[in-house]
């Protein structure tokens, strides 16, 4: 998935750790490589560093897969960002079938209940209702619910980081976000 949002300037999940981990949650890859000890985005077998975060791997010991908790907050946003997006697509619905309700009664009360007024309340609810879904859906709510997904993963984020390495007795780290070194 390429997409270009504005609070996209500092991914938490890398590009391939996202596409990764999508990719592990229909079943389509295993949960196991070297990943980041940091932020966990894939390596190669012999890469010294990250490339999305450039830890260094003798600092960050890699990780063979990857930790549940971290899992986790990548499933939650995904269920943030699909909550919203079908929201505003059921409000766009919504709006289609209210629209054919006011037709409807336009046709039968002030047009003789004109059948060409009917066909055109019908096609506004079959044709209407999707495209407004569609429109909700995919533009406005794509991008409301990618900023507000994104905002609350960044906070998870620095709890997860603040413990995982209070855990493992490593320096906490100033900059909280993997991208923003
Ligand atoms: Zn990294």
């Amino acid at each position: 998935m390429t997409r270009v949002h504005e609070a996209a300037d500092i991914p938490v999940f890398s590009e391939r750790l996202d596409g990764l981990m999508a990719a592990m949650l229909k079943g389509e890859a295993p949960n196991v490589g070297r990943f980041c000890g940091y932020c966990y985005t894939p390596l190669g077998k012999r890469a010294e560093a990250c490339a999305h975060c450039s830890r260094a791997v003798a600092e960050y010991e890699p990780a063979p897969k990857l930790p549940p908790e971290f899992f986790d907050l990548y499933k939650r946003m995904r269920k943030r960002e699909s909550l919203i997006v079908n929201s505003f697509a059921f409000a766009g619905l919504g709006i289609g079938l209210l629209l054919f309700i006011v037709l409807v009664a336009i046709a039968v009360y002030r047009y003789d209940q004109s059948l060409w007024m009917l066909g055109g309340a019908v096609a506004v609810l079959i044709v209407g209702g999707r495209v407004l879904a569609g429109l909700l859906g995919g533009w406005i709510g794509d991008s409301i619910g990618y900023e507000f997904a994104h905002k609350r993963l960044v906070e998870e984020w620095a709890v997860f980081e603040r413990e995982r390495e209070q855990r493992l007795g490593r320096a906490p780290v100033a900059d909280a976000v993997p991208g923003a070194r």
